[in-house]
């Protein structure tokens, strides 16, 4: 399968100086992984606490610009909401002013919406990882790999595609037991993240809120039963581990046959409906409209952002757990 890659070499990156711009979950992660990887890695981070942490953890850490003008590889690891921002302040006009560099993107978002274009002398890559940065770390430190998505905007050197699968592996994330990387897009990354994040995950919130409410208010039971029972046991993340390991269906043999019996049931009457929901929406998702309403959406101060927080902090629901989680030693004084 051309689409699999399990593991490469690190040829293009020896003896360059990579910059991590940005130490948060992935910088932090992708920039100790690389060490290991016997790689020379620099950081670049504005003067705050990150800075001296990547200093405290033995890292050269420049100022965003100083770093990018020491590189000729840069992972740009910082939150996507500000990435145009500081690209066009901090890191394009130093790119430009270089023969060539390597920019390197941990998800499609930016360059896929066109928020951020690179000059013409810049290969563009992506090396996505799946996974949060402590999660990367410690397979590393077992030994293993994670899945990444890869993919190319701009392939100005020629060897674009090999500098993603070399990232890849200086990354730690295949040529052990458990990497992947698969080729893939910044456009299609950019979406079927989107993608989840604005069908599964959301439907699966409202499905856990409306039995929680028709159960405590409709039926009488208790939240606690509630609580315990849609989510608050973690059986939900065994469920999740088991359809990672052996498969969505088979995964169910481990529930009883009154359980498979209803979710194939359900599974097959809901799905029409699912579907015609996620339909609509992929199309505002891969025509760009999504990325049109959070742009204004941030530039007009976040006020649905913070109003939807404030409706679904203060639900009944969440105030039941809030409760029950301070029983159960969860949190303390709310927090
Ligand atoms: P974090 O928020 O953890 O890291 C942010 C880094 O950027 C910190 O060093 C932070 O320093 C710096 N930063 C924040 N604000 C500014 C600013 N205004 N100016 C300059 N630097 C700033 O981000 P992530 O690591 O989560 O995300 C980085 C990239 O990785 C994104 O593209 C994301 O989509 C991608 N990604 C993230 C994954 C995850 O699980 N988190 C998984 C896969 C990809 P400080 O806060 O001190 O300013």
């Amino acid at each position: 399968n051309n689409n699999i890659i399990l593991d490469y070499n690190l040829d293009l990156l020896k003896n360059k100086t990579i910059a991590v711009i940005g130490y948060g979950n992935q910088g932090r992660a992708q920039a100790s992984i690389m060490r290991d990887s016997g790689l020379h890695v620099i950081v670049g981070n504005i003067r705050d606490k990150y800075y001296e942490l990547a200093q405290k953890e033995g890292f050269e850490v420049y100022e965003i610009e100083e770093a990018v003008k020491r590189s000729e590889i840069g992972l740009l690891l910082i939150p996507d909401e500000i990435m145009k921002e500081i690209y066009e302040k901090k890191i394009g006009p130093i790119i430009s002013s270089k023969k060539e560099y390597v920019l390197d993107f941990a998800s499609g978002y930016n360059v896929a919406f066109g928020f951020i274009r690179p000059p013409g002398n810049t290969d563009v890559v992506m090396v996505a990882p799946r996974m949060i940065g402590e999660g990367m770390v410690d397979l590393h430190k077992q030994g293993k790999g994670y899945p990444v998505l890869i993919g190319v905007k701009q392939d100005s050197s020629g060897k674009a595609w090999d500098y993603a699968k070399s990232i890849a592996k200086g990354i730690g994330a295949i040529g052990l037991p458990g990497g992947v990387a698969v080729k893939s897009s910044f456009e299609e990354e950019a979406a079927i993240d989107l993608m989840s994040e604005h069908t599964w995950v959301p439907i699966l919130f409202a499905a856990i809120k409306a039995c929680y409410d028709v159960a405590v208010k409709e039926y009488g039971v208790s939240p606690e039963a509630a609580l315990l029972e849609f989510y608050a046991s973690g059986e939900l993340s065994e469920i999740a581990r088991l359809m990672a390991d052996e498969g969505i269906f088979n995964q169910m043999i481990h529930h009883s046959t009154t359980s498979q019996y209803g979710t194939l049931t359900r599974f097959f009457k809901y799905y029409d409906q699912i579907k015609k929901i996620v339909e609509d929406e992929a199309k505002d998702i891969w025509n760009g409209n999504f990325a049109k309403e959070w742009t204004l959406e941030q530039l007009t101060g976040y006020p649905v952002f913070y109003r939807l927080w404030k409706m679904a902090t203060e639900s009944d629901m969440a105030i039941a757990e809030k409760e029950l989680y301070k029983t159960l030693g969860r949190i303390k004084d709310g927090k």
